[in-house]
């Protein structure tokens, strides 16, 4: 197939604002790439040249491209530098230039050698790499025509977006070599299974799909992710799920689906990129808990702080998405793995097989410790047990819950959104922006790192109306090694047998304290909870006002007495004027 086959029908998907042209040109490539060379057609078609879990990308930056335009076409680097500010688009660029210059070509490049050409550039690593993919390029620049040379050079810089779905091109392979729409379901199920579209592609166009039989679950390929649909209320979950369901803890962090074959681990993200490299601790965590010799496990990956234990808020954990400096981080914000699936274990299949005994079969591959282990999990019947499984659930630091459906056909439904899974999260959140000045009343003893001094204070507002203290959070987290070990001395003072009785507290902290020294804190959010008394009953029933994720800011604020803390009725108007429905 001529490259400039391809390049044509690019063109025109790009310039077509209709859909079904759009899969007509689609079907169109397809026929003509046939067997041999569709399943490099299809990762082109994507702007790839490999499906994305190999982690092979061309990505070369703009700046280098402009070097290989300028050797291919003679023009000086900075023209064409100025051309590019001018479109905004460095395929646009390479097509005017070389439309400008004379540049005839003798023999038309095939799609196999664009291909290979890229794939060469893609794997070129190590010293004096940077010339040679510079090179490589403008070698096959100068025998493209503009059309061509286009399309190259947004592919080698990871600009390509036709915009085609991975769900169009399986809709095409089914009208082009599968006989018609019929043969979509086997085409999406070997595409599922294994998340190669290409090698889809090429099976089909080869055996039709009959040949998609051999399409097993492969450890070291991810399986497309099962997905949740949203319910508003626990009615309505149960009336879903023929009245009963498994709920598990919706905790906010990052999807991780772990393959292990022996003592290798490969760990994919949501997406099905292959994220084993930024993990090195869960890779260590993965290979010390799960103890059969090859299995799919599906997990969620939670920043832990290191030194109270507690979860922290996803964002944290998106700064291990990063190239350089993993240890580090690895160490600043440690994770912790919470298994819910296991898909596959020991040859054997289990997406096809209900969800409680793919929960036997998880419970019985991992040996858990403390940061890796099952996620909390209860098997519920009625409305409002599932609701105060849910209020547990947002009190332990989680989004909510994931209920899941337990009859005999409840199957791991790769690649979909289904009623199977059914998210119940809180409908409002109410941000923190500043910070808030707390008083300690309590404290609990450390264990661990911080065993012998304290492990978290008990925090609390002031209420005028009253007099009293109210607690609001658990403070853990933000304290340097210093602080930990002049608290105690700090708090010495204040020390006394029982509660105070300014105090109102539902929490049983190992320690009390007279009201007395005062911390700024910054939290993620205020939040209901049944735990503690700030602004209790005011806006739910048995619930009062939370901080969570607070963190302390450093600033000890002795300039300040008990009274002069951040009061109840400040808390309040913060939760209200912040509270806004979660989309
Ligand atoms: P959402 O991203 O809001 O559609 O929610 C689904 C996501 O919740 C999944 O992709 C997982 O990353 C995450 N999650 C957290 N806990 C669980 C759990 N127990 N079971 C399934 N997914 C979970």
């Amino acid at each position: 197939m001529e490259f400039r086959k391809l390049a044509e029908d690019f063109s025109k998907i790009e310039s077509t604002t209709k859909r079904i042209a759009m899969t007509d040109y689609l079907s169109d490539i397809l026929r003509q790439a046939g067997p041999g060379i569709i399943g490099k057609v299809v990762y082109l078609i994507q702007g790839k040249l490999y499906p994305p879990f190999m982690g092979i990308e061309i990505g070369m930056a703009e700046k280098l491209t402009v070097r290989s335009v300028a050797i291919a076409t003679g023009i000086p680097p900075k023209d064409i530098t100025r051309s590019l500010s001018r479109t905004g688009d460095i395929g646009d660029t390479v097509y005017e230039e070389l439309s400008a210059v004379h540049h005839e070509v003798k023999k038309p490049l095939t799609v196999s050698e664009v291909y290979g050409a890229l794939d060469k550039i893609a794997r070129t690593s190590g010293p004096g790499s940077t010339e040679a993919k510079i090179n490589m390029l403008a070698d096959l620049l100068k025998r493209a025509i503009p059309l061509e040379a286009k399309y190259i050079v947004r592919t080698v810089t990871g600009k390509l977006r036709l915009g085609v779905a991975d769900m169009t091109v399986l809709d095409s392979l089914a009208d082009t070599y599968g006989g018609g729409r019929q043969s979509r379901p086997p085409i999406e199920r070997a595409y599922n299974m294994t998340s190669d579209l290409g090698a889809v592609a090429e099976a089909v166009a080869r055996g039709g799909v009959g040949a998609l039989s051999g399409f097993k679950i492969t450890v070291g390929k991810p399986i497309r992710p099962m997905l949740a649909e949203r319910l508003k209320t626990p009615q309505e979950i149960l009336a879903k799920t023929g009245g009963e369901c498994v709920a598990e803890y919706k905790y906010d962090g990052e999807r991780v689906q772990i393959h292990k074959k022996g003592s290798e681990i490969i760990l994919f993200s949501r997406r099905l990129e292959n994220i084993t490299k930024q993990y090195p601790d869960v890779v260590e965590l993965a290979k010390n808990t799960i103890v059969s010799d090859t299995s799919i496990i599906e997990a969620e990956i939670v920043a832990l702080d290191p030194d109270t234990g507690e979860m922290r808020p996803f964002q944290e954990l998106m700064r291990r998405r990063r190239k350089y400096g993993v240890k580090e981080m690895a160490k600043e914000f440690p994770a912790s793995l919470l298994y819910f699936d296991c898909l596959y274990t020991n040859g054997r299949d289990l997406t096809e097989t209900p969800f409680l005994k793919r929960r036997e079969e998880l419970t019985q591959i991992i040996k858990p410790l403390v940061r890796a282990k099952l996620v909390e999990y209860t098997l519920t019947v009625n409305a409002k047990q599932l609701e105060e499984f849910f209020e547990k659930a947002i009190q332990d630091g989680t989004e909510g819950v994931i209920c899941k459906a337990i009859g005999p056909h409840t199957y791991y439904q790769a690649g979909s959104r289904g009623w199977l899974w059914i998210k119940y999260k809180r409908e409002y959140r109410s941000e923190m922006t500043d910070t808030v000045d707390l008083v300690v009343v309590g404290a609990y003893y450390g264990r661990g790192k911080r065993a012998g001094v304290y492990g978290s204070l008990l925090t609390a507002i002031y209420s005028p109306e009253t007099d009293t203290f109210k607690t609001i959070t658990r403070l853990g987290a933000g304290f340097t090694d210093k602080d930990l070990a002049e608290l105690p001395k700090m708090l010495e003072p204040y020390k006394i047998e029982k509660r105070h009785p300014r105090v109102d507290a539902k929490e049983r902290p190992n320690v009390w304290f007279v009201p007395g020294l005062v911390l700024e804190v910054i939290g993620a959010e205020i939040t209901l909870s049944p735990l503690h008394t700030a602004g209790f009953n005011r806006f739910r029933k048995g619930s009062g006002l939370a901080i969570r994720f607070p963190r302390f800011t450093g600033r000890y604020r002795t300039d300040k007495s008990p009274e002069d803390a951040t009061t109840e009725q400040e808390i309040i108007e913060m939760y209200e004027s912040k509270l806004h429905k979660v989309t």
